[in-house]
């Protein structure tokens, strides 16, 4: 892909430094008083003296502290950041041509587990999207289990995964989430699989209409990026995901469609770049 001209966005929220679970939380007196006590005779020091240093009342929350990133993290938010941007900008203006106005989501990196308007999330989740918070959640880590565990490199591969959670956040905006939702309320469990799956489907060929309309518009794509964004699409179809993670299939499960639906509605999107070709709502077949 070429991002280097992309402009970056805004809203990357970086909590990548906080830490639930591990959080335990000194107060003032108590244990750190102990600990001081302890320090200060083994020193030889008159324990009274370093108390009266420390501020009474005061917390120390030792897990959570400034983001440690290294060089190919902060590559990867780099480029998270000009994905993320190039959304906000082709959905920006098809909303605008439609009469709506788009509303940007936020995208937080996070890393081992994350609080969102959802619930708790671990990283093992994946990628995911939050209708209440209008947030997108990714722990970068997760681009690593794309390129050596489902075996889906490159960086077009890595850019569908963002553009289909703001697929996602597209389907919240224009109302077709809570229509789901409520469907889903009154469905039996199969159902309800069957109508994620077609929200799923949806979301993998909004992710293609944005690339085929931020390519028109500024060629960001290089030769073998259509094929790199198909095969993580293929990679990541609940039959081959049930295949490798129990050995066998059972489609009555599927959340997110086979992996030839997944490649076929991306690549509808991909081909049309029109939001129209998307309607896996209309079809009987998907
Ligand atoms: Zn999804």
């Amino acid at each position: 892909m070429r991002l280097e001209d992309e402009r970056r966005s805004e809203n990357v929220e970086d909590e990548r430094g906080a830490s639930f679970g591990s959080g335990v939380k000194f107060a003032g007196g108590g244990i750190g008083v102990v600990i001081v006590v302890v320090i200060a005779l083994l020193m030889g020091v008159d324990p009274s003296q370093l108390l009266q240093q420390m501020p009474t009342g005061s917390t120390v929350a030792p897990s959570s502290g400034p983001v440690q990133s290294s060089p190919e993290e902060d590559k990867l938010k780099d480029f998270v950041s000009a994905v993320l941007a190039s959304t906000e900008d082709t959905w920006g203006e098809m909303f605008k041509a439609g009469g709506r106005q788009y509303v940007d989501p936020k995208l937080v990196l996070f890393s081992g587990a994350v609080q969102s308007a959802c619930g708790f999330a671990q990283a093992a989740v994946g990628p995911f999207y939050c209708p209440a918070d209008h947030k997108v959640y990714i722990d970068l880590s997760f681009y690593r289990d794309l390129r050596e565990r489902y075996h889906a490199p490159g960086d077009f591969a890595e850019a569908y995964v963002i553009a289909h959670e703001v697929g996602h956040h597209v389907q919240n905006l224009l109302g077709i989430s809570d229509q789901v939702h409520a469907a889903q309320q009154r469905a039996s469990e199969s159902q309800a699989n069957a109508l994620s799956v077609r929200v799923e489907l949806q979301a993998d060929c909004f992710a293609g209409v944005w690339a085929n309309r931020a390519d028109h518009a500024r060629r960001i794509l290089d030769p073998g990026d259509v094929e790199e964004g198909l095969k993580a699409a293929a990679e990541i179809g609940d039959d081959r995901m049930q295949m490798r993670s129990r050995g066998y299939v059972s489609p009555d499960s599927f959340t997110h469609g086979s992996s030839e639906q997944r490649v076929r509605w991306f690549k509808r999107g991909l081909e049309s770049g029109n939001t129209k070709s998307c309607d896996t709502f209309g079809v009987a077949q998907l």
